[in-house]
């Protein structure tokens, strides 16, 4: 019995340090600074996949201004040899200006092209530029939580230390199966060890077995929940 009453009371420390790590872990300030680094990941992301999308653009405007290039070389070759070598009739004389307008054809709507992607790279700028300032802002307001927050966390990290130590404290002359048994509980019900109330559970309130009933009567000072594992504490 010794034993089970002394893992109550570590069972009551115990408890109390997970309280005060949950309390912790609530923070506002500490919530404040997910929320912040949070959206600057995000805003990373997008100033990425901006990069990215630029980077296509730039390649393929790159391609486009070549071509237009070597398509504003053939025009030129094409109308000199046409200046030069007068074409002797009027079909080869179609002929070969549809060819060239073909050329100037193809040259305006490369050059539409490069327009549209000139104004869309001008946007991505532009949002790159926001994204780049909203990013700051948010940095700037993690930066200044996360001074408050350290200092806050300092605080409370001494408390935490000194809970842990009475934990430790508790701990001693426990048997160390006991407390593996407790901590195995723990894993899959809070508050590992309970009361009998009536003859419930006092964890998750069902009612005794015939068998733990029996055992109860004849004296035994806990049983084990056949519901939810709790060690059930007679007294
Ligand atoms: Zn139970």
């Amino acid at each position: 019995m010794q034993q089970y009453e002394l893992l109550w009371q570590y069972q009551q420390v115990d408890m109390e340090l997970d309280q005060y790590e949950k309390e912790m872990r609530a923070s506002s300030n500490r919530r404040e600074l997910l929320k912040h680094r949070e959206f600057l990941l995000e805003q990373q992301n997008v100033l990425k996949k901006i990069e990215a999308d630029v980077e296509i653009m730039s390649d393929r405007m790159e391609a486009l201004a070549d071509e237009i290039t070597r398509l504003n070389g053939s025009v030129a070759e094409a109308t000199a040899n046409f200046e030069a070598n007068r074409p002797q009739d009027l079909e080869e004389a179609k002929k070969q200006i549809a060819s060239i307008q073909k050329l100037l054809g193809t040259i305006s709507r490369y050059e539409a092209e490069l327009a549209k992607l000139r104004k869309d790279a001008e946007a991505r700028d532009r949002q790159q530029r926001e994204v780049r300032v909203r990013a700051a802002k948010a940095r700037a307001e993690f930066d200044r939580i996360k001074v408050i927050y350290d200092e806050e966390f300092k605080e409370a990290s001494v408390k935490l230390e000194a809970l842990k130590k009475k934990v430790a404290a508790e701990a001693r002359g426990i048997d160390p199966q006991l407390l593996e048994k407790y901590k195995g509980i723990k894993r899959h019900a809070a508050m590992p060890i309970t009361r009998l109330r009536e003859d419930r559970c006092g964890g998750c309130n069902m009612q005794l077995s015939a068998a733990d009933k029996d055992k109860v009567r004849s004296g035994q000072p806990y049983v084990e929940c056949e519901n939810c594992g709790r060690i059930i504490l007679v007294k």
